[in-house]
């Protein structure tokens, strides 16, 4: 049986030199001639229908994915990919230790049946397990007392809660953190995860307003300060991730291209520092497309609100050049945290596009 085609849902095929295995069974065991026998295995999906993924690169990061199949690439699929590091395998290689786990589960139990199945055809047992043999001199009793098959436990697979679809193959997928390539069609898919982060500032933004009515100001004013220190984080976490892969990309190991930025350390809380990195390390020139002065403004409100509880200091005054005085809250509306939310797409937009082209063709 060829794997290409198998899709997602199956493990890697399990080889086996058994001659007692039942040719049919619920692995669908298939003889291969010579006493050689090859079992298919479906694995159980979990109850939101995703199927747990690890990429075969034993060295890469988290490597661990979840998809949901059928969503994809339908019909004959070769090769798929890892969304952390785009490794390539057949679809049916990207099994995790607790399907191969219970894969090898399911196999020793068809074991055990084939067996106990064996013995009681040698010996013509009937159901009763018993059977008296010869009838001269010489008569003996035998009596087959079959062991419970073993159970089989279905595979446990951690929680991942970052789903996003791609818009080139429609594939329905689940990962840590940002990734970049598409499970199913490899292509960059960047843009649609930090869209996908954004998006969920944005719904939470838009919430505000109930919550301030049902929770009171003071449970509204900490949530869109929630929100800002997500803004940045999120365009701290994608500008960290495609320094990375740009660098990486010219050459550099993964330990190098973290020690070059650890050099900088935030300097993507700050926007002229981000643009510093973005000339010195990635030779990208000015961008003048980027809201550079808008995203500064609403990354110096971040700073009060992370270190000192909102409430103004000098140092926040002087960054941000605002009336307020010393020792007053940081003022913060809800259309300004909407506002950075556009800012941050559009810089992330443009130096992905700078940095890797708008489109990068599928594989
Ligand atoms: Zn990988
Ligand atoms: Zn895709």
């Amino acid at each position: 049986m060829s794997a290409l085609g198998a899709g997602w849902n199956s493990v890697k095929a399990v080889e086996m030199s058994f001659r007692f295995l039942r040719p049919e069974g619920p692995l669908t065991i298939r003889s291969l001639g010579a006493d050689q026998h090859r079992a298919h295995i479906t694995l159980p999906r979990g109850a939101d229908g995703r199927l747990a993924r690890t990429c075969p690169n034993q060295a890469c990061s988290p490597g661990y994915f979840k998809v949901k199949p059928g969503t994809g690439i339908t019909g004959q699929q070769a090769v798929a990919f890892c969304p952390y590091c785009r490794r390539e395998a057949e679809p049916d290689g990207f099994s995790t230790q607790e399907q191969l786990r219970y894969a090898k589960d399911l196999v020793t139990r068809e074991v055990h049946r084939g067996v106990d199945q064996m013995i009681r055809d040698s010996f013509k047992l009937g159901p009763s397990g018993r059977r008296k043999l010869g009838g001269g001199f010489v008569t003996m009793e035998v009596t087959l007392k079959s062991a419970p098959l073993p159970h089989v436990r279905p595979p446990f697979e951690d929680e991942v809660r970052r789903d996003v679809i791609c818009p080139h193959c429609t594939l329905d997928q689940t990962v840590f953190g940002l990734a970049t390539w598409c499970a199913d069609c490899g292509a960059d898919i960047f843009p649609t995860h930090t869209a996908a982060e954004l998006d969920v500032v944005r719904r939470m933004l838009g919430d505000i307003a109930r919550r301030r009515e049902v929770l009171g100001r003071r449970v509204a004013a900490k949530d869109l300060e929630n929100c800002i220190e997500d803004v940045v984080s999120i365009f701290e976490a994608a500008m960290k991730a495609m320094s990375t892969r740009y660098l990486v990309a010219a050459g550099a190991s993964a330990e190098e291209a973290e020690s070059q930025l650890r050099r900088y350390g935030n300097a993507f809380q700050n926007t002229a520092r981000t643009q510093e990195v973005l000339s010195e390390l990635l030779g990208v020139g000015a961008l003048p497309e980027v809201p550079w002065e808008s995203l500064s403004a609403a990354f110096a409100k971040r700073h009060p609100i992370t270190h000192n509880l909102g409430v103004v200091d000098r140092k926040y005054l002087e960054r941000a050049q605002d009336r307020q005085r010393p020792g007053r809250e940081v003022r913060l509306v809800e259309s300004e945290v909407e506002a950075a939310l556009g800012h941050v797409s559009a810089a992330l937009a443009t130096v992905h596009s700078r940095l890797f082209g708008t489109v990068v063709a599928a594989a």
